[in-house]
């Protein structure tokens, strides 16, 4: 019998490669960890977790306006950029900290360096060689700049996080989660913000009325929205702002360009080839359902595979994987009615289909709906409203899809995930009661649907 190094060796340790590792040295594996960037992955450094604090800093400006209409006073307000951003930093150093006892606490062991596959029981780490039995790539993904002239003046997410100051006019091209979150935290410290989308209607995939009501929303703020538009060139001046030129807009002059148009899986030098480990035409792992490579002994989970590109499918997928290879239980991974959140102002809360996924997939869908002025906003004038949706199908009265856009649309939408994750009804969520007051009780007190779109085109 060959021996190896490790038991188990995993290649990256963000969410789901630690909590793999973690999990596996549980179960008694000799495991064995490369990490060549940060503990704790995207989601830690550059991804949820900073980008929520960034959230939480920039919606201080409202708070501040809406505190007037409830009598106070707020002096004269400034925002240190250069302040939050170090505190951010501080608390990204403390969860590198803890990620680091979390795994090493296991009994599993981190090596520093780019892990790179030599052969199917091998990998090199920063010249390195450890052989395990079995190995995970776990190595995510990393923001994608399509080229076109000027674009190397673009930065990405990544660096969002570590400008040195906040920018006076900031240009976002893309129409995804990081376009509108960024747009949101950039309006909200006080930048100019343009987000350019290249389609129609920006949040492609997510339901077209939550997608028209947050457009509104945010151009309603002060947004500056343009759809049908793409950058032709990007030229940097001599004062070090940026001249765009722009389909459909001509020039214009920005202080920032950030592209937020998606991520890549990160295996350009993965060192699969050496291992024989397939990717598809977009570079991602190709895994079969038990996250299994063509390579029978290698495994990936997470954004490499480019699947679902969320941090808790990431760590549900590492965990049953290492569950299923040292201690199985059965337990398996369910990819229905995964619930998210977008960090926009205002936020989207949404688990399920959208009302066109399900008029494709049913009969017959019943659409409630409706739009709420957020009681805060009642005493401080805001001039800002909310998106409430469910989608039923017909026959069986079951809730399929649920969306809402306005605050705290996350924090709603998780708790009503379990419910229409077990398959709740139009009619369970009708016998269940409402908290009042709450915006959340809307979604149990809807009681008539809304005409069918031929029958609200024909009225
Ligand atoms: P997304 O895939 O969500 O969106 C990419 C956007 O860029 C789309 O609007 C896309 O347009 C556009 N785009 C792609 N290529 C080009 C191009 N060549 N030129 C112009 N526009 C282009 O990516 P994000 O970067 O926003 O986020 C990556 C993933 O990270 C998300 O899918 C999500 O899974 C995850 N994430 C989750 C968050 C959360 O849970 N809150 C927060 C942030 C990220 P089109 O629609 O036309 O293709």
């Amino acid at each position: 019998m060959r021996t190896y190094d490790y038991d188990f060796f995993v290649m990256g340790a963000g969410s789901g490669g630690t909590r793999a590792a973690r999990v596996a040295a549980g179960h008694g594996a000799r495991v064995g960890v490369a990490e060549d960037t940060y503990l704790g992955g995207t989601c830690v450094n550059v991804g949820c977790v900073p980008k929520k604090l960034l959230t939480y800093g920039a919606h201080f400006a409202e708070d501040f306006e809406d505190a007037a209409g409830y009598g106070w006073t707020v002096g004269d307000c400034h925002h240190s950029w250069a302040r939050m951003v170090a505190n951010k930093n501080i608390e990204i150093e403390r969860l590198n900290g803890v990620y680091e006892q979390l795994i090493k606490s296991a009994g599993a062991d981190i090596h520093w360096g780019r892990a790179c596959l030599i052969d199917r029981h091998t990998v090199d780490v920063g010249g390195r060689r450890f052989t395990a039995e079995k190995i995970l790539i776990a190595v995510g993904g990393w923001p994608f700049v399509p080229d076109f002239p000027g674009s190397e003046h673009a930065i990405t997410s990544n660096d969002a996080f570590y400008l040195p100051e906040l920018p006076k006019r900031v240009l976002i091209v893309g129409g995804g989660y990081i376009a509108v979150e960024f747009a949101g935290i950039f309006h909200g410290l006080g930048a100019k913000v343009i987000q350019l989308y290249r389609g129609a209607l920006f949040l492609r995939g997510f339901d077209d009325d939550v997608r028209t009501f947050l457009a509104q929303e945010m151009i309603k703020k002060g947004i500056d929205l343009r759809f049908d538009a793409e950058v032709q060139s990007v030229t940097r001046k001599d004062n070090g702002t940026f001249l765009v030129d722009i389909t459909n807009t001509g020039t214009i002059e920005t202080d920032l360009v950030m592209y937020a148009t998606g991520r890549k899986p990160n295996t350009a030098d993965l060192g699969h080839d050496a291992a024989g480990v397939a990717l598809d035409a977009h570079g991602a792992v190709v895994v079969d359902g038990d996250w299994r490579t063509n390579v029978d002994n290698i495994y990936a989970v997470g954004d490499v595979t480019n699947r679902i590109q969320l941090t808790p499918v990431a760590i549900q997928e590492g965990h049953a994987l290492a569950d299923a290879l040292f201690h199985p239980s059965g337990k398996t991974v369910s990819y229905d009615y995964v619930p998210s959140a977008v960090f926009s102002n205002p936020e989207i809360g949404t688990v399920g289909y959208t009302e066109a996924e399900a008029r494709a997939r049913y009969d017959g869908v019943d659409i409630y709906r409706s739009t709420y002025r957020p009681m805060k906003y009642t005493m401080s004038g805001r001039d800002a409203r909310g998106l409430m949706k469910l989608v039923v199908a017909r026959d069986t009265q079951r809730v399929v899809g649920l969306h809402v856009v306005g605050p705290a649309a996350g924090e709603m939408t998780q708790g009503f995930a379990v419910a229409i994750k077990m398959g709740a009804t139009k009619q369970d969520f009708d016998a269940t009661i409402g908290i009042h007051p709450t915006a959340a009780e809307e979604l149990v007190t809807m009681r008539t649907p809304v005409p069918n779109p031929e029958q609200r085109a024909r009225s």
